[in-house]
């Protein structure tokens, strides 16, 4: 007999209740009293949590069993006080709550990689995508089979697992705990004949989902989108969460450097030398006019940028970084002989070298550094063949004098 019945009436259960069945009062209650649901409510959810925080612990239970609320408030004086409300909530639904050995679990996390345009992250935007998933069968609402004809698995008592003592030598045994054979883990046995047609008494069926992922400007590429209990389903489980990886595509122009767009832009060298006028298309297919003043020279690899033409800031989608260009400065292939002189009068001059009576002669020839590599590799081992032989001897002369 027990003193008192408060903590169980608060439940709705009997003093006799398993753990199971304590657990499954309690989310049921938990989740119908839940401040986010029910704001008036406080009071009673926080009731029904310290309940279920004595009762799910057997420690507890006994000392509540035998003393009441008052012997439950006494020993919590000595070190184990109550957590709060939502903390005992929160440890039920992520599964961290295994007190009397339950087995709330959470299905598993699905990873979805989603390939988005730069255009997409600049704007933001709403991309559906359709994914199959596991979730619970509608005919027999996750038994697997008529009501009353699921029965408990004997042989582990529901547990799914089995506890089997094995000799491993002589006079010394190993417990080993495995998935329960009879049963393979379900906890329980549902004749062929009673099985859900629909789902074949696997109690999920695959369906197919669409979500709706919100691209909101500004996000990166390997950003995660978490779409919390849209996971695979299974009973006495909470569904696991999809996750979506954000994955930019390259684009043709622009490349992301965290908040700002780098881009090259090629300038004829009249152009780099004299000003121009460019359009630059922006990722919201705006146009830009960029100028560069004639007399304002652009060397090859310059770098100038654009305030507030770059990405925007993810939250903060009005705050945007630089455009930054880099120019790329396209050199005429040959120039006709006879327009030098006037090009000569436009540049600076040249620099005067006098050339000494002895200097020799050369000539230029084509090179290209990409396929030179391996002949200079050859003329290198040769040059080092050469300076073996010439130092032989002096070589051979070191080491007998040491
Ligand atoms: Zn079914
Ligand atoms: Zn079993």
């Amino acid at each position: 007999m027990v003193k008192e019945t408060t903590y169980y009436d608060i439940l709705g259960v009997s003093p006799s209740a398993s753990s199971e069945d304590l657990k499954k009062a309690y989310r049921k209650m938990a989740l119908k009293f839940h401040p986010d649901k029910n704001p008036n409510e406080g009071e009673k959810f926080k009731q029904i949590s310290m309940a279920y925080e004595v009762l799910a612990d057997p420690e507890k239970r006994q000392i509540y069993d035998e003393g009441g609320e008052s012997a439950i408030k006494k020993g919590g004086s000595s070190g184990s006080g109550f957590s709060s409300p939502m903390d005992i909530f929160d440890m039920f639904i992520n599964g961290g709550f295994r007190m009397g050995g339950g087995r709330e679990r959470r299905g598993k996390v699905l990873e979805h990689v989603l390939s988005v345009t730069l255009e997409e992250m600049y704007n933001g935007c709403v991309r559906k995508l359709a994914l199959q998933k596991n979730v619970i069968c509608d005919k027999c609402e996750g038994r697997g089979g008529k009501k009353g004809c699921v029965e408990k698995c004997q042989t582990c008592r529901g547990s799914g697992t089995e506890t089997r003592i094995q000799q491993i030598a002589p006079g010394m045994v190993q417990q080993i705990e495995q998935i329960c054979r009879n049963c393979s883990g379900a906890g329980e046995i549902i004749a062929a004949k009673d099985r859900c047609k629909q789902c074949n008494g696997k109690k999920t069926i695959r369906d197919r989902n669409i979500l709706e992922v919100h691209i909101e400007k500004g996000m990166r590429h390997g950003q995660k989108i978490v779409f919390s209990g849209e996971g695979n389903q299974e009973p006495d489980m909470q569904p696991g969460d999809i996750i979506v990886i954000l994955e930019e595509k390259k684009h043709p122009v622009f490349k992301r450097a965290n908040n700002d767009l780098v881009m090259v832009m090629p300038l004829l060298l009249v152009e780099a030398l004299c000003g121009f006028q460019k359009l630059i298309k922006t990722l919201d297919e705006r146009q830009l006019v960029v100028t560069n003043l004639p007399g304002d020279v652009i060397k090859n690899e310059d770098f100038k940028c654009i305030t507030g033409e770059g990405m925007p800031q993810h939250k903060n989608p009005f705050e945007k970084g630089f455009l930054i260009i880099q120019f790329q400065v396209i050199f005429p292939t040959s120039i006709a002989p006879e327009l030098v002189p006037q090009l000569e009068k436009c540049l600076p001059p040249r620099t005067k070298v006098d050339i000494p009576i002895d200097a020799e002669e050369c000539s230029l020839v084509d090179f290209d550094p990409a396929q030179d590599n391996r002949r200079s590799q050859h003329t290198h081992a040769a040059y080092e063949e050469d300076d073996e032989n010439y130092h032989q001897g002096p070589r051979i002369q070191q080491c007998s004098t040491s």
